[in-house]
């Protein structure tokens, strides 16, 4: 999943991008809001974290800006204490859900999981297909409850897959929301990371989900 963070104090912003990093998530980053506009317009972000006070233009003329454009991806602000017309405005102006200077990082991070998990339709913390299982919170990966270690990418690429069962993924679409922006691309490297997580994840269950390859068009997570 890929993470556009929009923050103009770099110490703030580098202390993010390394929980985000951490916690499994590709970012892409924004210290003024025409950059912040212009990376929330044309990559395929999953969700973003935005601060309203950003120099060259403001956070919530940029969110409102994505939201007129028609880019309806979650949006979590950052307001400053006591400023609770900030927060609505906010809210007004399409954000999904607020935090209030100073926070929690685990407390940002769990609000972020909940967003991307509405985004794509799932209830719970812990993805479960067939037997495969993934928790979103400890970035636990198990196959018939035994755990699987992953590589930072593989994660990625399961993750992905895990919020959609049952939906037809493209290479590209893949390859967008595992790299970021600055990121060398090569969608020829998911076909590795997929046939990698097909032989770590193979069970001889009939409860095993599957990686379906669907020639010429992308891959498909199929439950049992
Ligand atoms: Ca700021």
């Amino acid at each position: 999943m890929r993470i556009l963070l929009v923050e103009d104090d770099t110490l703030l912003r580098t202390q993010l991008r390394t929980a985000l990093q951490d916690a499994g998530y590709t970012v892409d980053e924004a210290d003024n809001g025409r950059d912040a506009q212009f990376l929330g317009e044309t990559e395929a972000v999953d969700a973003v974290v935005l601060d309203l006070g950003l120099p060259v233009v403001d956070g919530l003329t940029v969110l409102k800006r994505w939201r007129a454009a028609g880019r309806n991806m979650p949006v979590l602000i950052l307001t400053a204490r006591d400023n609770w017309h900030e927060k609505v405005a906010g809210i007004d102006a399409g954000a999904d859900d607020y935090l209030t200077k100073p926070f929690h990082l685990e407390e940002l991070l769990a609000r972020l999981r909940a967003l991307i998990r509405r985004a794509s339709g799932q209830a719970s913390a812990v993805l479960q297909c067939g037997d495969w299982s993934l928790d979103t919170r400890s970035g636990r990966v198990a196959c018939a409850g035994q755990p699987v270690a992953l590589t930072a990418h593989e994660y990625k690429v399961l993750d992905y897959l895990m919020h959609r069962p049952g939906v037809l993924v493209s290479r590209s679409e893949l390859t967008e929301h595992i790299y970021a922006q600055d990121f060398d691309r090569d969608s020829n490297t998911i076909e590795v990371f997929v046939g990698r997580l097909r032989k770590k994840l193979a069970s001889s269950s009939s409860a095993s989900a599957r990686i379906e390859t669907v020639r010429g068009m992308g891959y498909r997570l199929v439950p049992p």
